[in-house]
């Protein structure tokens, strides 16, 4: 065929491909999981979980008051002191263990449920979201009766009762980063999901009803806002998790101000993404799209700015622009998607907002002409070119698949640019010389820095950030730390 005759767009049409969700089966209404049942709420009071990309109701879900969130308190107290601690560290891993296969055995239903009720793509909930939150019950399992080696020459204890807060971006991940350490080291947990995502955490609490988990052990209450706020004000906790946004995050921080909660926070962020003129650039692009568009920019450690060396500038853009003419924006359950459904109106509106700054700000915008389903919340893959240090698009979180563009010259100025946010949690270099990879991830402030690949997790590897991004690490043996004390 003659290279000339192939349409560039229409080479890149797919015929649909959806995920079938017939054997999906959600309840029209969930209760707590409370001292292992489900219990209604002390008030009453429901509220409604939608799919995002329809605006369809899909359940109603129990809405927690600060009674409901005693009750649930109470049960992981009596669970502690009367169950989990009396178990042999083994058989407590045992346990953890077998929650990972029984969530191996229901992993399509998980992935389905959680593009349903939050709007990411199935590629991303099947590939990415439910293994690595089994892997990390897999991981702890594995930690649980060997805690006392992790610190050596100390007796560690565990903490006693965990509150923990989770976020609507990845709600089994989350809950599976806040529930597989903390009981592998001995505690037990009340978990709130976050408002519009309940569902996955809700299935999980079935499969640990199922699983035969001494009842109390993890109890979690839904709710909004004010259920999460109950569960921090509540002086029977001795420690909070929370993952959310900085602005909560230190709401929780003044709130727990000279309380004995210990607390560790994973908030927000504002990554960089650096493109040195020596990367390759085909896969610098690759990842930059990989690390802000896909999962709609849901992404805490999102790589929502970008750094190009000049020299390679005009090229690393005509590349991006290319590639953002050829995302899939659509249906969360089509294979094909590569960008789904916002993950609410009030999100969307508030991307709209940032983009609707950025352009008075004076950036240049520029989005693909791709077309938005008619019903649902959705957002086009975002460049603003010819970013300046100062703009609000550069120093906030937008939580979209908005990237913010600027140019540098040296790795001197790269670093220092990357470094001017309040945040600090991720970062990314591309470059061919290893030289320059550990010179610039040294000089970064974050947590994480990816070198020539991006948003890479494992179990293992901890995970956290400095600055506003938070205190405190999750995942490996320093996710095990905050959940031990030491006699
Ligand atoms: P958010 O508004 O801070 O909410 C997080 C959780 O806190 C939700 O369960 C929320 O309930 C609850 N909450 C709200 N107000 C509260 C209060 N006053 N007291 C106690 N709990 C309260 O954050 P989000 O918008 O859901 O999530 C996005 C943010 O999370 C982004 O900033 C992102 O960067 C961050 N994030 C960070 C990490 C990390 O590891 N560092 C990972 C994922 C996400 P409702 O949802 O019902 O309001
Ligand atoms: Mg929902």
């Amino acid at each position: 065929m003659d290279p000339k005759s192939l349409d560039f767009k229409t080479s890149w049409e797919y015929a649909p491909a959806p995920e079938g969700k017939e054997h999906i089966k959600i309840n029209a209404r969930y209760e707590h999981f409370i001292g292992g049942e489900f219990v209604a709420p002390a008030k009453g009071r429901y509220f409604e979980t939608i799919n995002p990309a329809t605006e369809e109701k899909l359940s109603e879900v129990a809405e927690g008051s600060s009674e409901d969130v005693d009750k649930a308190v109470v049960a992981a107290r009596a669970a502690l002191d009367k169950s989990w601690s009396k178990l042999r560290a083994s058989e407590r891993g045992k346990y953890i263990y077998r929650l990972a296969r029984m969530m191996q055995e229901r992993a399509r239903e998980f992935a389905v449920i959680e593009s349903l009720d939050g709007g990411k793509t199935i590629r991303e909930s099947r590939d990415v979201d439910v293994p690595l939150a089994i892997a990390h019950f897999f991981y702890y399992a594995g930690w649980a009766d060997k805690i006392r080696y992790a610190f050596p020459g100390k007796t560690p204890r565990p903490i006693g009762v965990a509150g923990q807060i989770i976020p609507w971006n990845f709600p089994l991940l989350m809950a599976a980063w806040k529930i597989a350490p903390a009981l592998a080291a001995g505690n037990t947990v009340v978990l709130k999901p976050a408002e519009t995502t309940p569902l996955t955490a809700l299935k999980l609490a079935e499969l640990i009803q199922a699983a035969d988990l001494p009842p109390g052990v993890v109890n979690i209450v839904t709710g909004a806002g004010a259920t999460g706020a109950a569960l921090v004000n509540h002086p029977g906790l001795d420690k909070i998790a929370f993952t959310g946004s900085t602005e909560v995050g230190k709401l929780i921080q003044r709130a727990i101000a000279g309380s004995r909660k210990r607390y560790t926070l994973e908030l927000g962020g504002k990554a960089a993404n650096i493109i040195f003129e020596d990367a390759a650039i085909d896969q610098a692009v690759e990842g930059i799209v990989n690390g802000i568009f896909f999962n709609q920019g849901h992404v805490c450690c999102a790589g929502s700015r970008l750094f190009v060396q000049e020299s390679v500038y005009d090229t690393v853009i005509r590349k991006l622009k290319d590639r953002l003419e050829t995302l899939i924006v659509g249906d969360p359950l089509d294979k094909n998607t590569d960008i789904g459904a916002i993950n609410s109106k009030m999100q969307l509106d508030k991307i709209s907002a940032y983009l609707k700054i950025g352009v008075a700000e004076g950036a240049e915008l520029y989005q693909s002409s791709c077309k938005l389903p008619k019903k649902g919340f959705f957002c086009k893959p975002t460049l603003f070119l010819h970013c300046s240090q100062s703009q609000r698009i550069v120093q906030e979180e937008i939580f979209g698949p908005v990237l913010s563009v600027q140019t540098f010259r040296t790795p001197e100025e790269a670093i220092s640019r990357a470094n001017n946010t309040p945040y600090g949690l991720s970062g990314g270099v591309w470059t061919d010389k290893g030289s320059k990879i550990f010179k610039v991830s040294n000089a970064l402030r974050c947590g994480v820095v990816w070198a020539n690949t991006y948003n890479k997790f494992d179990p293992s590897a901890p995970f956290g950030g400095y600055k506003e991004s938070g205190m405190g690490r999750e995942g490996g043996l320093h996710g095990l730390q905050p959940y031990i004390q030491y006699n």
